[in-house]
């Protein structure tokens, strides 16, 4: 052989696909709402912190993320010692992964659900064992409990499920935690959690101070409107927490990054505006899909999902006609991202004219 020599795990990493932007159509304006982005450009209050973080970049980021740290904690309120930042989730997440997982070794999660969850998997080396959804779209954690081995070492729980919409209750996951042995890590993706609403919703702070084998995450892609800069994550146990920083990119999380971060934090309440509009939108275009003999099931996410089975790929086609990048899962369903009123007005149009099954 004369070429390098590379691992074996890595042919079976699945290449991520991401949501596509739109393309440009004659006399319309096109929407990206396949990658659930907050439609919201950053506060004033954001983008004047970016800049002036921006005259700094010839000198590495605090590589300790202290202010963002502390600010972190402040807010949740929770020692510093339990909070770990990454690039994005994803990032915090390839790290829980790499701090947790020998080859052959297992980790079980619900499917489908985010797609970065077999590629991060996959890379460590480690086993994907993954649980189908229920018949309405959510977690079956009862089948999930039983797929635990003594080869499992992470249990994955994203609340609300990207891309189907549905969040677990706090306490079903509550009778699952109690499951799950001791030594197996359970995370509770929280991606979407600021969009969540309603009685009997997971309260993870609450889990996480109760279980020494609990962890969450989080981050400032999907609410606060950080997509673009790469900063999210976790509230762990101590020692979790500590493998995290060990395993982390050095000065991976950048200064803008920090800064923007921090800066959003402040401006929670202005934040906070903005996502009860999206949540808003939500309801409004559950309702009009409804109305029009759609049956959607719940979201508590800045998305729902339309479960079309074959038909994906026209509706994904109808989508485009009208100016809307949506993100398809092969021939299971579509994933459309609540985003500005007009973008939510034309995937009411377009899903009208197509009708439901
Ligand atoms: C978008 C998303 C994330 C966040 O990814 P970042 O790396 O923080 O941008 C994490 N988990 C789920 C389920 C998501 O949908």
């Amino acid at each position: 052989m004369d070429t390098p020599r590379l691992r074996p795990a890595l042919d079976q990493v699945p290449a991520y696909v991401a949501g596509k932007p739109p393309a440009p159509r004659e006399g319309l304006t096109v929407y990206k709402v396949s990658s659930n982005e907050n439609p919201n450009p950053p506060l004033p209050s954001v983008v004047k912190v970016i800049e002036e973080a921006a005259t700094q970049v010839n000198r590495y980021p605090d590589m300790g993320v202290t202010a963002l740290t502390d600010a972190l904690a402040a807010h949740l309120a929770v020692p510093r010692e339990q909070i770990a930042t990454g690039t994005g989730s994803v990032g915090v997440l390839a790290q829980i992964i790499q701090s947790t997982c020998d080859p052959a070794d297992e980790v079980v999660y619900a499917w489908r659900s985010f797609e970065a969850y077999p590629i991060v998997v996959a890379i460590a080396g480690a086993t994907s064992v993954q649980v189908p959804l229920t018949a309405d779209h959510r977690h079956d954690l009862d089948a999930m409990a039983a797929a635990i081995t003594d080869r499992t070492r992470v249990v994955l729980v994203c609340t609300p499920n990207n891309p189907t919409g549905p969040s677990v209750q706090h306490a079903e996951l509550e009778a699952f935690i109690a499951k799950v042995p001791k030594d197996v890590l359970v995370v509770v993706d929280e991606a979407y959690l600021e969009f969540v609403e309603g009685e009997g919703e997971v309260d993870g702070l609450d889990l996480r101070r109760r279980h020494d084998n609990v962890m969450l995450l989080r981050t400032f892609s999907k609410a606060y409107g950080l997509a673009g800069l790469r900063v999210g994550y976790a509230v762990a146990p101590e020692p979790v927490a500590e493998a995290l920083r060990k395993t982390a990119t050095p000065f991976g999380v950048n200064l803008i990054a920090q800064a923007a971060a921090i800066a959003s934090l402040e401006a929670q309440h202005e934040l906070d505006v903005r996502v009860k509009e999206i949540v808003a939108e939500r309801g409004r275009v559950l309702d009009a899909l409804r109305e029009a003999g759609w049956q959607m099931s719940e979201s508590q996410a800045n998305f729902v999902w339309f479960p079309l089975g074959a038909r994906t790929p026209d509706f994904v086609a109808a989508c485009g006609e009208a100016g809307l990048s949506v993100r398809p899962y092969g021939t299971d369903g579509v994933r459309v991202t609540i985003g500005e009123p007009e973008a939510n007005d034309r995937l009411i149009e377009v899903a009208r004219a197509f009708g439901p099954a």
